[in-house]
């Protein structure tokens, strides 16, 4: 594999290219945008190309240096992701990191640091990385790979040259579903054109449920099920999620470590960070909720208007969509979706918005 194997990111793998031709690699880059778009092989394969013995703009994949990376047991080479049940990449990470960079390289012009999940270093951890970002040993070369740019330091993120990550097309997220998750190219179709070119989100609406939940409230509201019960239905969900968020970042948090050396004044910043990421998290999952809400009642509106299957998202969903007498009231509905996310982002209590979006959908 060379460059030639990440798709759909012309811009970023052009930029890379013409680093590596003109020698003017930076010692600390940022790769950022959507998860699952090719960011990190690009980072495999911008760390092969550089220490890759035929000196072009990309991985030879044949001499002994690219045979090791493929192997992932390349001396110089080391990939940092975040690590236990948290998810963390620790300080004690950190300081081996900046250690080794002191070092010069075994066999190859760079010696390369992957951080995977960038934005998972902790701000002890964050940190320390700075110092040796300040001033980087020359012959070292720091990947940060994220989704979340803005988790990092700003003094971070202004060292490291930014190299941003589009979408992917939605063909090759149909192909991807298909070949890495079997896929029935129905299914892969549709939550493709959900996913709008986000390889994460797809495999999310493909493996949650949240998909199947949103459309069966749309069918249930179709069929005239009282809106009083999906919004007690729907508020039970977003109790079991709100569980789920909140132990994955207590889990994140606990190895952040350090608690037994807190003050009072940290402990109390460090109870609100917490609370505000639960929070953070679960709007997200909301949000997603009521945007698959939302493509529906649009396929609706679309194929009355258009009668064109192709230009449908919920592809798999045809038989449903042809069983609607008419656009109905979908463009009505469409503008409740658009309220209650409207409310959500301004923090107004999550049953209200839903009780009421429900009540509205249920309106003949
Ligand atoms: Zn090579």
């Amino acid at each position: 594999m060379s460059f030639e194997a990440i798709r759909d990111q012309e811009v970023p793998v052009r930029l890379l290219r013409t680093m590596i031709q003109r020698e003017r690699i930076p010692n600390g880059l940022l790769f950022w945008g959507p998860s699952g778009v090719g960011k990190r092989l690009a980072a495999q394969e911008l760390a092969k190309a550089v220490n890759c013995a035929e000196r072009k703009d990309s991985a030879c994949d044949v001499c002994l240096s690219c045979r090791k990376m493929d192997h992932g047991n390349h001396p110089d080479v080391k990939t940092l992701a975040p690590m236990k049940k948290s998810r963390v990449i620790p300080v004690e990470t950190v300081e081996d990191v900046n250690e080794l960079a002191t070092l010069h390289p075994h066999e190859s012009p760079w010696r390369v640091f992957i951080f995977q999940e960038a934005d998972r270093m902790n701000l002890a951890a964050q940190n320390h990385f700075l110092k040796t970002l300040e001033e980087p040993p020359g012959q070292s070369l720091f990947i940060l790979v994220t989704e979340f740019p803005r988790v990092l330091l700003p003094t971070i993120r202004s060292r490291c040259q930014l190299i941003r990550f589009g979408s992917l097309r939605a063909e090759t997220i149909v192909s991807l579903l298909r070949e890495q998750r079997g896929a029935p190219e129905e299914t892969a179709r549709a939550v493709a054109a959900v996913a709008q070119g986000q390889m994460s989100r797809a495999l999310d609406l493909l493996e949650s449920e949240k998909r199947e939940v949103m459309l069966s409230v749309a069918g249930q509201i179709g069929e005239g099920k009282s809106p009083n019960a999906l919004a007690e239905d729907f508020m039970k969900r977003l109790e079991d999620l709100k569980k789920q968020v909140a132990s994955q970042v207590k889990a994140r948090l606990q190895d952040e470590g350090g608690a037994e050396e807190l003050t009072p004044d940290d402990r109390k910043q460090a109870e609100e960070r917490e609370e505000a990421m639960v929070d953070a998290l679960l709007r997200q999952e909301v949000l997603e909720h009521l945007y698959i809400l939302e493509t529906w009642y649009r396929d609706v509106l679309v194929y009355a208007a258009t009668g064109d299957a192709n230009r449908v998202f919920n592809q798999d969903q045809m038989a449903r969509l042809e069983a609607q007498p008419s656009a109905g009231n979908a463009e009505r509905r469409i503008e409740a979706v658009e309220r209650a996310r409207d409310h959500l982002n301004r923090f107004i209590n999550e049953e209200r918005v839903f009780r009421d979006l429900f009540f509205t959908l249920a309106e003949r």
